[in-house]
C-alpha cells in the first residue's frame, strides 16, 4: 500500500508521526505521506517538523515517509499561495481538502486546487466533468477515499475519473491506527467505488509514479 494522505498529532490525528509510520510499515506499506490539516495559521509550524521527522525515520526504516500538508477549509483564493508556501517550506506533497459531501467546504475549492496544480485533490465530492478534465490536464490526482463520509462520492469520482482519463489515487485519510488498511481492505474500497479489481493496481502505479518523480 502507498498512502498519500494521513494525519498525525500535528492536526487531528491520534498518533505521533513516528508511531503512524511504524504502524504503516508493520502492515506492509511501501510509503506513507503525513499530510496534516493546515491554513495560514499553522502551515509554517507543521511542515518543517514533518520534514525533520520524515528525514529521521527514512534514515532508519524501510518504509518511505513523506512530509506533506492538507490545505483545509481555506478561502479558495488562498490555495495557490499557501500551496507555494508549503512547498517552499519543504512539503513534498500538497493535498487539498476537497468539496466532500459531508462538510461545508467553500465552493470553488475543487476548482482553485486544480488550477493551483496541487498534487492531490482529496475527496472531491460531486466534482463536475469539466473539473475532472482540467485535473487531467493539470496532472492533479483525484482521490478515492477509504474514509467514512468522504467515501460517499467515490462512485461518482471513479466514474468521471475513468471516463475522462484523470489520474486516481486511493488514500485512507487515516486519523487513527485502525484507519490504516491492508491490500485486502483497499481492494474492497475499489470494488465499492464500482471500479474493476485491476484498478487497484492502476491506482497503486499512479502513487508509485508520484514517488518516482520525487526522487
Ligand atoms: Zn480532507
Ligand atoms: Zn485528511
Amino acid at each position: 500500500m502507498i498512502d498519500l494522505h494521513t494525519h498525525t498529532l500535528f492536526s487531528d490525528g491520534e498518533l505521533l508521526p513516528s508511531e503512524l509510520v511504524r504502524r504503516a510499515e508493520m502492515i506492509g506499506y511501501e510509503a506513507v505521506a503525513l499530510t496534516d490539516h493546515a491554513d495560514s495559521s499553522n502551515v509554517d509550524w507543521i511542515v518543517p517538523r514533518l520534514v525533520q521527522v520524515c528525514r529521521d525515520l527514512n534514515a532508519h526504516w524501510k518504509v518511505r515517509a513523506l512530509p506533506g500538508i492538507e490545505l483545509t477549509h481555506v478561502p479558495p483564493a488562498m490555495i495557490g499561495p499557501l500551496a507555494q508556501k508549503a512547498r517552499a517550506l519543504g512539503a513534498l506533497i500538497v493535498v487539498v481538502h476537497g468539496e466532500t459531501p459531508v462538510e461545508p467546504v467553500p465552493p470553488m475549492t475543487n476548482r482553485m486546487a486544480i488550477e493551483a496544480g496541487v498534487d492531490i485533490l482529496a475527496h472531491p465530492g460531486v466534482i463536475s466533468a469539466e473539473e475532472v478534465v482540467l485535473a487531467r490536464e493539470r496532472n492533479v490526482a483525484l482521490e478515492i477515499s477509504a474514509r467514512k463520509g468522504h467515501s460517499l462520492s467515490n462512485g461518482h469520482v471513479a466514474r468521471l475519473g475513468e471516463e475522462h482519463g484523470a489520474e486516481l489515487v486511493l488514500n485512507t485519510d487515516s486519523h487513527s491506527p485502525e484507519d490504516l488498511i491492508s491490500r485486502e481492505k483497499a481492494l474492497n474500497v475499489v470494488l465499492g467505488a464500482g471500479l474493476r479489481p485491476d484498478f487497484f493496481e492502476k491506482m497503486l502505479q499512479n502513487s508509485r509514479r508520484f514517488l518516482a518523480r520525487l526522487s
